[in-house]
């Protein structure tokens, strides 16, 4: 009988739990810069701007990438180390002038790193969670279908090579190019997401068709408990009236119609907190009420700032070169040569 529980377990394992694991972290690096340590960055970088470094391009012809786990710190020429971004960053299906844009924004975002270092002997770091994703060539290849391996790789090649040199900038300067999975139709202001002062090159923008991606819509469904259960972790004296309808409502809403603050209870919370503590995809959400049950129906993916990914395919879709998406998402840049500035 033990063993028969012992094999139950384990083909549960197998079967259900095993797959969830590995598709949660297919997700997570598809949507990287969707994470809170970026606000450390946005605010170190707008108030320190006197300690950037000096741009040299031949310094950034190739890059000092620090490997998380190791410590180690590896030189590594800039295009190569942006394959391995991009095909971390983005599903290598997405079509060719999408994967360009997502090439330039990588390689401007990697520059700007480099000119504002995190890092005492790196530029860069290869933590999707602190500066930017990246995967080994033989990780990326073993996570696709061995028939795509090899055509999957040459196509991630090709729009890093036809796109090498190529960064957007602003007054001249390498942008702080912030992307995200799916907009839900709309970006975001920076301020809205991380405080701080907004940059004019990141404004509201609208794109079609991104409902028609898997990013599009989410919903998370608590019981009153789990609701007042998770809001304890920060609100610890939160008290909600269920009864009353008036006790859990949206108040306000952002300039692209995400949520700006909630009133649970006895405290009023951030769209941003609401979306942390409570696991939710992004701050463009809706909160209906259920029997026993709190849904929270979400639209898109990620803070919302910068380009969509799942925008940038659907424009590509519909013809638009890899400039015009990075000119739709990004306002009054111009896309440079990186040995131009
Ligand atoms: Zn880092």
């Amino acid at each position: 009988m033990k063993k028969f529980w012992l094999y139950f377990s384990l083909s549960i394992f197998v079967c259900f739990i095993l797959p969830a694991l590995l598709t949660k972290i297919e997700v997570k690096t598809y949507s990287e810069n969707d994470n809170i340590l970026e606000k450390q960055d946005y605010i170190q970088n707008e108030e320190n701007s006197s300690n950037k470094n000096e741009y040299d391009y031949q310094k950034y012809g190739t890059i000092k990438l620090l490997h998380k786990n190791t410590g180690e710190v590896e030189e590594v020429a800039l295009d190569t180390y942006l394959c391995n971004v991009v095909s971390a960053e983005m599903p290598a299906d997405y079509e060719i002038e999408a994967l360009k844009a997502q090439s330039v924004v990588a390689r401007t975002y990697t520059i700007y790193k480099a000119q504002n270092p995190k890092h005492e002997n790196a530029d860069i770091c290869d933590d999707s969670t602190c500066c930017q994703a990246w995967v080994t060539k033989e990780t990326r290849l073993s996570r696709w279908e061995e028939s795509k391996r090899e055509s999957n790789w040459q196509k991630i090649e090709n729009v890093v090579n036809q796109t090498s040199g190529k960064i957007i900038t602003y007054d001249g300067k390498p942008i702080n190019a912030f992307f995200h999975a799916n907009s839900g139709g709309t970006t975001e202001l920076p301020v809205n997401v991380w405080g701080g002062s907004n940059l004019p090159y990141l404004q509201i923008v609208e794109t079609a068709g991104e409902e028609g991606y898997t990013q599009y819509s989410s919903e998370v469904i608590l019981s009153k408990d789990e609701l007042i259960e998770k809001l304890k972790e920060k609100y610890s004296d939160i008290q909600i009236n269920f009864e009353n309808s008036e006790d859990i409502k949206i108040l306000e809403y952002t300039d692209s119609n995400r949520v700006k603050t909630v009133k649970f209870g006895n405290h009023e919370i951030s769209g941003v907190e609401t979306r942390t503590l409570l696991g939710l995809k992004s701050t463009n959400f809706e909160i209906i009420r259920q029997d026993e049950n709190i849904k929270f129906s979400v639209k898109g993916y990620g803070h919302g700032v910068g380009m969509s990914q799942t925008g940038a395919d659907m424009m590509a879709k519909q013809g638009s070169s890899y400039e015009d998406i990075i000119k739709h998402f990004y306002t009054g840049i111009e896309i440079k040569n990186i040995n131009e500035i």
